[in-house]
């Protein structure tokens, strides 16, 4: 009603003006205007209607999701301004839709990012941090103090820097609790606030396995060096004796090559094992192909060591009892073991330096004992419901294992064996010929073979070491 008063308001009024000026007589101008007013009301109402339709589904594109005008107002350029209402109603919601997806995204990367991530604000409070940061600190950690939670100089002042010069920053920093770990941290102001108060990112690189490696390395070359060293300076000591005092003696000449020879092949032995373990190690993450016969070749290694036993007066016995069974699984004779997936040659190594080792430190005159088992399953290699090492294993496997009467091993020293150049006797290892890497070389190959070496000794009375290999599938395609 208010629109069409104003669209008639103009029309009246010159008509009112004519009636006073004289120009029309008072009922003329009245049905004048009359007419005027009925007429607008005619031609009008259904425009407004229109309008109004117009105006309603605009307020609903404005506040509803995925709405559009579908239907025909009725009238051309209006159902045009519709149709590019609509047209940028929807392009609203895919921009809105796109702007979600890209922040669920970023969100489930920074939940899912492997290092530690906080985000802090100007106070340097926690404003936010993702799940493995919570996990280091082992607590919720927004709206805490960033101070109160790492508590280190060096890092709190790195943070006020990047924070002051507004520049990147990156220092690194010990974990004492709840066990000692090394850490970089990296500080990046935001180039803008973050609606959430952010305005610099700090990122915890954990630096413990690699500084561990490190010092790992240093420690196998300063071990490799000095077990070179010294027979080096065994021979350059009869060198110089050879070509001074004992010139002319003979007898002591004899002598001093013998030994001069023993350490030659002392230094032989050690280069050929630190060259089979660097070879090794290179291919560890290349698992073998071929099915082979991993019973055959310790049966092959077995004959090859029998007369060094027998010069210890000693026995292998194939097949034979055992003192103590395995837990789990079948005794099986060494010769019909199922096939495995390996390397002949590095198969043969592993026996050669367990039998190697068990006539070393066997006791003379006695027995060293040789014998195979198979496990059907996983569930076999249980040890009276305690995790047993072959559980690592996940299908059928078998086992060999090589027990000798010597002097054991004692508990202690159980789980460093594997380590290279690590002895529980340097002395006694050296002068029977060991160069401390034997057993290191034994893990790395069935660590290949995606197999393990268990332990067992009970001193005064012997050791047990058994080689676990998963048996080889016959649906596996590479065989
Ligand atoms: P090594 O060349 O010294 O024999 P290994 O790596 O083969 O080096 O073995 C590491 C250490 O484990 C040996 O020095 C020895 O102390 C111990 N060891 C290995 N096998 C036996 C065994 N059958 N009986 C007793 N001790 C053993």
């Amino acid at each position: 009603m208010i629109v069409i008063g104003a669209l008639a308001a103009p029309t009246v009024a010159a008509l009112a003006v004519l009636w006073l000026a004289g120009y029309l007589p008072a009922a003329a101008a009245l049905l004048a205007a009359l007419a005027v007013v009925a007429a607008l009301t005619i031609l009008a109402t259904p425009r407004l209607r229109q309008f109004r339709t117009l105006a309603a589904a605009i307020g609903e594109l404005a506040h509803r999701d995925q709405a559009s005008l579908s239907e025909s107002i009725g009238d051309p350029p209006l159902d045009e301004l519709a149709r590019m209402v609509g047209a940028a109603a929807r392009e609203r919601d895919r921009r809105r839709d796109q702007l979600e997806m890209t922040i669920a995204a970023n969100e489930a990367v920074f939940a899912r990012l492997p290092d530690p991530l906080i985000m802090i604000d100007r106070e340097r409070r926690i404003v936010r941090a993702n799940p493995a940061a919570a996990e280091l600190f082992d607590s919720p950690l927004a709206g805490r103090d960033l101070v109160g939670v790492l508590r280190n100089p060096a890092v709190v002042e790195a943070v006020g820097e990047a924070l002051a010069e507004r520049s990147g920053r990156q220092v690194e920093f010990v974990l004492p609790v709840p066990i000692e770990r090394s850490f970089a941290a990296r500080i990046e102001p935001l180039s803008a606030a973050t609606a959430d108060g952010s305005v610099a990112l700090l990122t915890l690189h954990d630096l413990t396995a690699m500084k561990r490696a490190d010092r790992l390395r240093a420690d196998f070359v300063a071990n490799a060096s000095h077990e070179l060293r010294t027979p080096l300076a065994t021979l350059l000591g009869f060198i110089e004796t050879l070509r001074g005092p004992a010139r002319d003696d003979t007898a002591a000449r004899e002598r001093f090559l013998a030994i001069m020879d023993g350490q030659t092949q002392r230094m032989a032995r050690l280069v050929a094992d630190l060259l089979s373990l660097s070879r090794i190690e290179m291919n560890e993450h290349r698992q073998p192909t071929e099915a082979i016969d991993a019973g055959r070749i310790l049966l092959t290694v077995v004959d090859s060591l029998q007369m060094k036993a027998a010069e210890k007066n000693m026995r292998i016995v194939i097949d034979g009892t055992v003192r103590e069974p395995l837990a789990g699984g079948t005794v099986q004779a060494v010769a019909s073991l199922p096939a495995v997936i390996g390397d002949g040659d590095e198969l043969a190594q592993v026996f050669q330096n367990l039998l190697d080792n068990a006539i070393k430190y066997g006791r003379a005159v006695s027995t060293i004992r040789v014998t195979g088992w198979a496990f059907a399953s996983p569930s076999e290699h249980r040890d009276g419901g305690a995790p047993m090492p072959a559980l690592r294993l996940d299908g059928a496997a078998i086992a060999m294992s090589i027990e000798d009467e010597g002097d054991g091993i004692a508990r202690e020293h159980l789980p460093r064996l594997t380590e290279r150049f690590y002895r529980v006797d340097t002395a006694r290892s050296r002068e029977l010929g060991g160069t401390g890497l034997g057993l290191a070389i034994v893990k790395h190959i069935l660590s290949r073979h995606r197999g393990w070496l268990d332990i067992d000794s009970e001193p005064g009375i012997g050791s047990r070491f058994t080689v676990y290999l998963p048996v080889a599938d016959p649906a596996d395609p590479r065989q």
